[in-house]
Parts: structure tokens; sequence; C-alpha cells
């Protein structure tokens, strides 16, 4: 049996067509709920609906409706010096929960550790226990990311590890390759307690996300069981290939995919797509242009984060977040500390953090 992912046609985020969509996503997939979901939205950063970072309110609105009661709505950013209210009132999940009685959970509260291998490397790493508790109704934001190209389905589970310890799992990863292998094995440690899948593409990040890159509209629902399948179609959608994403060319080689059959809507692919920066780099380095004797080299070919101080307000959230203490108070970034992992370039809220080529990419290529 093929593995089906629906694609529904979402133009805005008014109620009736955001609700008229998830009906059309459960009339064409059939898929069977249990109460007590937990609805997981991408809640990266404190941000307005109208930024795209994080998930739209409507969704979260319309399936706290739509369910069998009772409903769950949790996230845990990777902030954790701001209290969760404060993230639950400016991303609308608060009013959607007020407005339908759906419960907002703190699923950064207990958690169960677990061990993974991953590529001969032993992590140990914490995991939401209300998440592990409760069916997991996965809510991510179509969004470029600089360390895994796209984040989208799979990517959004790791939000079940709470606050800091997220950011702290990028010391034990600093390569990309290795912390997109750490994705995949992570994806496939907790994929049972995924019950379905909606990615919000109405409007979605390209550029330099997951938070400053360009807004765009494109206006669809995609959803199905299986989060590789739908993050297989979203790549589609984007026009980038397997090989341009890390995670999924890391799943592909490695695990076997069922054949996917996309079902409703048959959406151009995006026009002018932009891929973030690193995307060009992390190709070149998997492309076997360079040889055993050059492959340090070509770890140094990167990305790295580069403070606007004209924009920046001091809020110290980049300070707060680094997980190897690069950040000094005076907010300069020690290039010999940071591990490139881009946390700080993710959470500052006024777009103050930018990203660049590091010296030897810049050098050599074009
Ligand atoms: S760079 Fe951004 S996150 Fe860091 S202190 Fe300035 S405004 Fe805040
Ligand atoms: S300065 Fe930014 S990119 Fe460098 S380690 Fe710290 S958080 Fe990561």
């Amino acid at each position: 049996m093929p593995e089906k992912i629906a694609i529904v046609r979402c133009p805005d985020y008014s109620r009736n067509t955001v609700r008229k969509a998830i009906e059309k996503v459960f009339e064409l997939l059939n898929p069977d709920f249990s109460s007590e979901v937990l609805l997981k939205p991408n809640m990266l950063s404190a941000r307005g609906p109208d930024q795209a970072v994080t998930t739209h309110p409507a969704i979260i609105e319309a399936l706290s409706e739509m369910l069998p009661k009772p409903v769950y709505i949790g996230d845990s950013p990777p902030n954790t010096q701001k209290s969760i209210e404060h993230y639950w009132e400016t991303c609308g999940y608060k009013n959607a929960s007020l407005k339908t009685d759906a419960t907002l959970v703190r699923i950064e509260g207990q958690s169960t550790v677990f061990n993974l291998n991953v590529s001969g490397r032993n992590v140990s790493f914490p995991v939401s226990e209300f998440a592990l508790k409760k069916p997991v109704f996965n809510l991510p934001k179509f969004k470029t990311h600089n360390i895994t190209v796209l984040t989208c389905a799979m990517k959004n589970i790791y939000g079940l590890i709470p606050g800091y310890p997220k950011g702290l799992l990028h010391t034990k990863f600093p390569e990309p390759e290795m912390f997109n292998r750490f994705i995949v094995e992570l994806y496939r440690l907790l994929q049972d307690r995924i019950i379905f899948n909606i990615v919000d593409a109405v409007e979605i990040m390209d550029g330099n996300g997951p938070a400053s890159g360009r807004k765009r509209r494109y206006g669809y629902l995609i959803a199905g069981k299986n989060a590789v399948c739908v993050d297989l179609v979203c790549a589609a959608c984007a026009g980038l290939k397997i090989s341009q994403i890390p995670f999924l060319r890391i799943y592909t080689g490695a695990y076997e995919i069922p054949e996917i059959k996309v079902v409703g809507d048959s959406p151009e692919v995006m026009k002018d797509f932009q891929a973030p920066l690193s995307s060009f780099i992390f190709r070149m380095q998997n492309s076997g242009m360079f040889s055993k004797a050059l492959r340090n080299l070509a770890s140094q070919l990167n990305i790295i984060p580069v403070i606007n101080h004209s924009l920046c307000r001091k809020c110290m959230e980049c300070y707060n977040i680094c997980p190897a203490k690069a950040i000094s108070k005076d907010l300069k970034i020690d290039r010999k500390k940071c591990i490139n992992c881009l946390c700080c370039f993710e959470v500052c809220p006024h777009r103050a953090i930018t990203v660049r080529k590091s010296f030897l990419a810049r050098m050599i290529l074009p």
C-alpha cells in the first residue's frame, strides 16, 4: 500500500478556510484519532503569527475544535529565559486555547533520559514525559534552516527535547552532518509517538531561516501519517533535491521509504525558492570532491554568525542560549569557541544576527 500524503489548498488563515482545508485533509486520508492528543506546533521563538516563524494559531484553533476532547497544546522553545506564558501569548496559542478549551501544557517539566549511539558517538538527552504519554499531533511550519536546510515534520520532533538541552546537543554534534544524523535517529526513536502531521505551508519562510529568512505565501497544508514522506513531498514542493537536504539524504540512504502517493491538489513547485546560504556548502562537502586529505579543510567551509551592533537591542538572548559560551557579555563572538550551531541566529528577536560564509568559504566558493 502506498503512503498517502495530502496537499490541500489553504490560501489564507481565516477560520473557515483553515477548517475546510483540514476537513479535506481528513476526508482524503481518513485518520483515526483517539482523544488526549498533544498538538505540537513549532514555537521556536516568541514572535507574532505574521512573521512566519511559528505554526499559525489558526491551525491550532481549528484542530482544537475538531479533535476529540481533551486536546493539549505544547512545545518547548530553546530559550528558557523568557516565561512560557510569554511565548503562548505572543505566538497566539493562548488565545486559541481560550476560544476552544484546549489546555496549554508545559512540556519542559518532567522528562525521561534516552541514550543514542549516532555514528559511533554516544549521547544522552531528555525527552518530555508529557509527550511520551500522549499521542503527538505534529504541526510544523514550512521553513528553511541553516543546519538542516529544511525544517518541516522530522525536525519539529527536536522540540520534544526540553529547553536548554536542545542547545547543548549542538556541542555533542557540532558538525552539521553529525547533527543531521542525530535528527534522523531521534526521529526513529520517537516516530511511534507521532499520530499525524500537518505542515503549515500557507505562509512559509525561505532564505536564511528558521527565524530571519524571507516570508512568502504558498497557500497549502501538507499532511500525512509518515513524517519522512511528508518532508519528501515538502522538499519537492520547494524544488529541492533529496541530495540537498542532509537529513533526508541520510535517512533515504539508510532506511526504506514506502512508495508515496500524493492526493488532493497539485500545486506548482515554488518559483525562486531560496535555499539557505549553507545548502551550497553542504552539497560541496558531500559531493566527493574533497579527498580524505582535504576533509579537514572541507569542514572549515562554514556559515558563521555575525552580530550587527546597530540593530542589537542588548536583550542578551544570544548570550544566554550559546551552548559553547562563545558570546561575551559585551556581545562579541569568540571565533575559537564558536561551534557554528547558529542557536544565537535562531533566537535573536530583532534580526540583529546574520550569517555569512566563513573566511575559507569566501576564499574558495563563488
Ligand atoms: S544580537 Fe540579538 S539576541 Fe543578541 S543581544 Fe542583540 S538583539 Fe539580543
Ligand atoms: S556564538 Fe552562536 S553559533 Fe557560535 S556557538 Fe554560540 S550560539 Fe552557536
